[in-house]
């Protein structure tokens, strides 16, 4: 695995590949990997001739200081994984490569009612950081398909917006959530975990499933304040738990019977957030 700290030189390395007709496939990340990121690591070896790894803990993605400077930073456990996985290129950019006139935010994303639900409304500012870290990095790998993983699930949307804003050719590909096999959705995250919260921490799982299992048309109050019940008696603070349009995130209360479903929660464990969602209904599983 050939690992690239400059935009400059890795820019100029894929260049010459795309040149010679070469697809390149493209997970941008923020270390402290597992196997959800390795899942996506391994969907774009498969569909590409190269596959780009980034570690980068942006910071312009955090609302919370406290968030950032506790993230968690595993670099040789990063590049002996991607290595194992048979990655071909890892980018670790130091912030000065990303932002070099600093971090001052230049542009307004326009992502519409994306901006202003769920992570949009809880995070403020989030979503910017996101486009403007993925527009960054989209500019120095230019690759043919972006891996991204449906854990975020409204992050996927958002940067489906972003490509559609940038008129970009990129063609976005979503993984599946992977799991512990608690249900608790991996993240990095995770390991700030205590074992006891850990254990905990799977209830987000089993109540997003019986979100699903209770389904039926008519009024989603009740189901949804009782999810949230759950969450809150199993020892959450819970930002959301929302029923809605998988299309749209729009929330929704009383459901036809019809429309693509999704639920997605948010809640602290302690200091540490949490976020997961599941498709409610049989199409929902399309972005
Ligand atoms: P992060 O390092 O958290 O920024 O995540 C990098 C990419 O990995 C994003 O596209 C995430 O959605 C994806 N990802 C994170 N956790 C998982 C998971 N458990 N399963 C699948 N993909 C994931």
């Amino acid at each position: 695995m050939l690992i690239f700290k400059t935009a400059i030189d890795i820019h100029n390395y894929l260049d010459l590949k795309r040149k010679k007709g070469e697809k390149c496939g493209f997970v941008p990340t923020m270390g402290a990997l597992h196997a959800g990121h390795i899942s996506l690591v391994e969907s774009c070896k498969r569909e590409n001739d190269t596959s780009v790894v980034s570690i980068f803990v942006n910071p312009t993605q955090f609302n919370d200081k406290k968030d950032f400077e506790k993230y968690p930073l595993t670099p040789e456990n990063d590049i002996s994984l991607l290595e194992q996985a048979g990655c071909d290129i890892l980018f670790m950019p130091a912030a000065a490569e990303i932002y070099p006139g600093g971090i001052i935010p230049s542009y307004h994303y326009d992502l519409g009612e994306l901006e202003t639900v769920l992570e949009g409304k809880f995070r403020p500012g989030h979503f910017q950081g996101v486009c403007m870290v993925v527009d960054r990095l989209l500019h120095i790998v230019n690759p043919n398909r972006l891996y991204l993983g449906r854990k975020d699930y409204q992050q996927c949307m958002v940067i489906a917006r972003l490509l559609e804003l940038t008129n970009s050719t990129v063609e976005l590909k979503i993984g599946p959530t992977l799991r512990e096999q608690s249900g608790l959705a991996m993240s990095s995250r995770n390991t700030r975990l205590t074992p006891e919260q850990r254990s905990q921490a799977a209830k987000i799982y089993a109540v997003l499933d019986q979100l699903r299992q209770h389904l039926v048309p008519g009024g989603l109050q009740s189901l949804q304040s009782h999810a949230v019940k759950q969450l809150e008696e199993a020892g959450f603070r819970v930002d959301y738990v929302s029923i809605a349009n998988a299309a749209t995130l729009h929330p929704v209360v009383h459901w036809d019977g019809h429309t693509p479903l999704v639920a997605l929660v948010a809640a602290f464990l302690g200091e540490v957030r949490l976020i997961d969602n599941l498709a409610l209904t049989g199409n929902a599983t399309e972005l």
